[in-house]
């Protein structure tokens, strides 16, 4: 069976290990020639990179201990899940090394079209296949092929060169006065990866309001799926996974963890790819719930937003208890918010965000 995947991004690797562990070793095409990452904060929850087939620590640039959710006026909760902040671009060129060591075959070039049986790359050549799998990020030819439509929010990125020595938290600052979603800042070692949902300006105003001091080494912007996973995932001989699928967690933009799972499904239903289509949308993580939260968190005011920081102040994600949110819910500005917000934080949570 000749399976054929454009791009190699997480998704299209980690998928091609998936399917070399199954006997079967794909064709990845890929545009860039360094195998690089696109923008990404490079954060994943510990437990599911573990289920990778290929040992990602030597690419981990930081282990995390949680995480940190801060509200306007300073108010905060916590979680304790895992997690790290990976060399993203390093950890690719990883992946793609040994998934060519394994026996799969990457080729260096853009897909332009795509047909029934046949793709075509930007040399003219044309390359047939008997299945298909679009892993080529947010603005997917192979998705585009399938008729989906997709949502995404522009997100930008600094990597500022600073000390992280004593930073063992992922930061995640739900402040209006910076990004309609959130802002972020993941510590890896020697820098922090800071961005948010919005534009550079913003971001220059996060940057002050968080008085990191440092040398801005790389500038990056990208586009985040929000729209929930996709109409059509597969259809005939093709099949969608990662940022082409829109798997990305809307609530928390999280696109690698959803990879990893869905990988895991895709290569178990390789010769039924409409039974892949069924069971990754039964996932938790492509629950209609994450986007109404999505929806509903992006329209709280700064107002709310601290409200709802005042009542979880000090606390744990984990020693929370849903009569908690219930409580919170009785709350006049916020109800019935909390319970939307907190179904989709409990289900992110249960899946790592
Ligand atoms: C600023 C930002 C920060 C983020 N931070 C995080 C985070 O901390 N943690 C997290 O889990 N997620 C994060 N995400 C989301 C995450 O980066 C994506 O969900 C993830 O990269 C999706 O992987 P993918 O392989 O589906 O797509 P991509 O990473 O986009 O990879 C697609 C690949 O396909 C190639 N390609 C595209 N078109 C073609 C073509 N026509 N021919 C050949 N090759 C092609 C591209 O060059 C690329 O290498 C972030 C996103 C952004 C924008």
């Amino acid at each position: 069976m000749k399976v054929v995947v454009v791009g190699g991004g997480p998704a299209g690797l980690i998928t091609g290990l998936r399917l070399i562990e199954k006997g079967i070793s794909p064709l990845v095409i890929e545009r860039r020639g360094d195998m690089s990452s696109t923008a990404c904060a490079e954060g994943c929850d510990a437990a599911s990179l573990g289920e990778i087939p290929f040992d990602s620590s030597p690419y981990v640039s930081k282990y995390i201990e949680g995480t940190r959710f801060f509200f306007p006026k300073g108010y905060s909760f916590s979680s304790s899940r895992k997690g790290v902040v990976l060399d993203r671009s390093r950890w690719l060129r990883g992946m793609a090394k040994e998934f060519v060591e394994r026996g799969g075959e990457i080729k260096n070039a853009r897909v332009t079209a795509v047909y029934e049986n046949e793709i075509v790359l930007g040399n003219g050549e044309r390359v047939n296949y008997d299945i298909l799998i679009g892993a080529d990020g947010p603005f997917s030819l192979v998705s585009k092929y399938l008729g989906n439509k997709q949502e995404v929010l522009l997100a930008v990125q600094y990597k500022i060169e600073c000390d992280t020595s004593d930073m063992n938290l992922m930061e995640l600052y739900f402040d209006r006065r910076f990004s309609s979603h959130y802002s972020w800042v993941f510590p890896k070692s020697g820098m922090v990866n800071a961005g948010l949902a919005g534009d550079f300006s913003q971001l220059d105003d996060f940057v002050d309001f968080l008085g990191i001091e440092g040398k801005i080494i790389k500038k990056e912007a990208g586009a985040i799926p929000v729209s929930g996973i996709a109409n059509k995932v597969a259809e005939g001989k093709i099949a969608l996974i990662g940022d082409a699928a829109s798997m990305t967690n809307p609530l928390s933009g999280g696109g690698l963890t959803p990879i990893i799972h869905a990988s895991s499904i895709l290569a178990a239903n390789i010769d039924n790819l409409k039974n892949y289509e069924r069971e990754v949308k039964k996932h938790q993580l492509a629950s209609p719930a994450l986007v109404k939260a999505k929806n509903l968190l992006m329209k709280l005011t700064n107002r709310e937003l601290e409200e709802m920081g005042r009542m979880v102040d000090g606390r744990t994600f984990e020693e929370m208890r849903f009569s908690d949110i219930l409580g919170m819910m009785r709350h006049p500005l916020l109800i019935p918010k909390m319970f939307t917000l907190g179904r989709g934080l409990v289900i992110t949570m249960k899946w790592g965000w």
